[in-house]
């Protein structure tokens, strides 16, 4: 199955993020993205691809200790920004360093569990919010928009293993596309209390 380590922002943050896209939606050009859906929105940790079954035990095992390495810190939505003309996202301020090593513990958890890892280029949180089909488009209006965007801060408290299922047109009663299939609670000893 197709897998990947994320974290989800909590239900309230998504609908203040679902405000500012409905706003994008509207905007010249909007028909040019295909955006994607709500109820799927994740920060990718760490990307997996096809996992064996025979994986799974050891990977969450793995991913129950990455997370239990790792205290729970702030994050927030913040702003938008592409990759090249293709994908538009937002992105996160808060605790980085935390995010950061948190998807490094993920990436090594899928490693050593013996999934094969892709080097990974520099890691750049974002919720994909909508891709450009073919060449790409200009999204200087769209990145103009989310500009300003701030979210509220909320505490990460958990690490999530979620099974993506690609499209299969034309297929009634499709699967979810995203089902969370694991999640472990962050619990490092660095813990701030509150
Ligand atoms: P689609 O591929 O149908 O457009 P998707 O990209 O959301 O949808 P997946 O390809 O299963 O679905 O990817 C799941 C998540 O992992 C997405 O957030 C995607 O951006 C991210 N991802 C996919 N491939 C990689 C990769 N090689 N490196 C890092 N992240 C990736
Ligand atoms: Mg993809």
């Amino acid at each position: 199955m197709r897998l990947f380590a994320a974290v989800l922002p909590p239900p309230e943050r998504l609908t203040e993020l679902g405000h500012v896209v409905d706003r994008l939606r509207r905007l010249p050009g909007a028909d040019g993205l295909r955006w994607t859906s709500r109820p799927g929105w994740h920060l990718t940790l760490a990307f997996m691809g096809e996992v064996d079954e025979e994986l799974l035990p050891e990977l969450r095992v793995r991913l129950a200790r990455a997370a239990h390495r790792t205290p729970p810190f702030p994050l927030r939505l913040h702003g938008g920004g592409h990759f090249g003309r293709r994908a538009l996202w937002t992105g996160v301020a808060g605790d980085l360093d935390e995010l950061r090593l948190l998807a490094e513990r993920a990436d090594a958890a899928a490693r050593r569990s013996g999934v094969p890892m892709e080097e990974h280029r520099r890691y750049q949180a974002h919720v994909t919010l909508g891709r450009a089909r073919g060449e790409g488009m200009d999204l200087h209006p769209f990145l103009d928009s989310l500009g300003g965007f701030e979210g509220t801060r909320w505490q990460v408290e958990e690490l999530a293993l979620v099974r993506s299922s690609l499209p299969v047109s034309g297929v009634r009663g499709e699967q979810p596309r995203y089902e969370t299939v694991g999640a472990w609670p962050l619990e490092g000893s660095g813990a701030q209390s509150g």
